[in-house]
C-alpha cells in the first residue's frame, strides 16, 4: 500500500497552476493535466487512476469491475476500492485528503473533506461503508489525514450558521477552527484506534509547497491548482 500527498512542484502546467495541477477543472490547459498525472502514475508506480468531479458532497463511489483505464466520476467526494494498482485520486487545495486503509481485506478509500464534508461527515459514511463492504473492522483501519487548512488559518467568520455545535470544542481562537481534531474526532467516533490515525499537520496556505484556495485569494483572483492526494494497493 502506498499513500502519498503531492506537492505541487515537477509538473509541466504554467502559472497560476504551476507546476503539477492535477485538475481539469480549474482552467488549465487539459494536455498538461493530462501529463501531470501521468507523472504521477509514474512516480508511484500505478498503471490507472480513478479521481472525481468532487462537489462537497457526501457520496463514495466503490469500483464494482475492473477499472482497466483512467476514469473521473461525476459527483462523488469519496473513492472506495478493493483492486490493486489502481490509484484513489482526491483533488485539493486546502481541503483535507483522508486516506482509509484495510490490512486484512485489503481494501482502502480517498476522501475529500472541505469543511462541508466536516459538516456532513463524509469521512465517518465513508467509514461505515467500508466496514460494511468488505467486513472491515474498524480497529484495524488505518487512516492519514493530508496537508490541509491549519487552525493557523481556517477563518470562518459564518460558523454559527454553518457548523454544528459540536464543531465549538474545535474553536481555536474567536473563528478559527482545528478541522484536524474534528477530522480524528470522527474517525474516532467510526471505531479507529488513535494510534491508527496519523495527520500531516501542515497548512497548505502558510506552506508554499502546496497548492491554496485561500493563499491564492490572499495574492489575486483565487485562481490555482489542485495537489492530490493518493493511495493505492500495490500488487
Ligand atoms: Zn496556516
Amino acid at each position: 500500500m502506498i499513500t502519498v500527498s503531492l506537492k505541487r512542484f515537477k509538473g509541466v502546467s504554467v502559472s497560476p497552476y504551476d507546476s503539477l495541477n492535477l485538475s481539469y477543472s480549474v482552467g488549465d490547459d487539459a494536455v498538461s493535466v493530462t501529463e501531470n498525472r501521468r507523472r504521477v502514475k509514474e512516480q508511484l508506480g500505478i498503471r490507472t487512476l480513478l479521481s472525481a468531479r468532487q462537489v462537497h458532497g457526501d457520496s463514495c463511489y466503490i469500483t464494482r469491475k475492473l477499472v482497466s483505464a483512467d476514469l473521473e466520476v461525476n459527483g462523488y467526494d469519496a473513492l472506495m476500492t478493493d483492486q490493486s494498482d489502481l490509484g484513489l485520486m482526491i483533488q485539493q487545495a486546502d481541503c483535507q485528503g483522508v486516506t482509509l486503509y484495510d490490512p486484512d481485506c485489503p481494501a482502502i478509500a480517498a476522501i475529500h473533506s472541505g469543511w462541508q464534508g466536516s459538516v456532513q461527515n463524509i469521512i465517518g459514511k465513508t467509514t461505515e461503508k467500508m466496514i460494511a463492504l468488505y467486513n472491515s473492522s474498524p480497529g484495524r483501519i488505518r487512516a492519514h489525514i493530508s496537508p490541509s487548512l491549519g487552525p493557523c488559518c481556517a477563518e470562518f467568520v459564518n460558523h454559527s450558521l454553518e457548523f454544528p455545535p459540536a464543531f465549538l470544542d474545535f474553536q481555536v481562537k474567536k473563528n478559527y477552527f482545528d478541522f484536524w481534531q474534528i477530522s480524528r474526532m470522527q474517525l474516532l467516533q467510526a471505531g479507529l484506534r488513535d494510534e491508527h490515525i496519523k495527520a500531516a499537520e501542515l497548512c497548505t496556505s502558510c506552506s508554499p509547497d502546496y497548492f491554496s484556495y485561500r493563499r491564492a485569494c490572499r495574492e489575486g483572483d483565487g485562481c490555482t491548482g489542485r495537489c492530490a492526494t493518493v493511495i493505492a494497493l500495490l500488487s
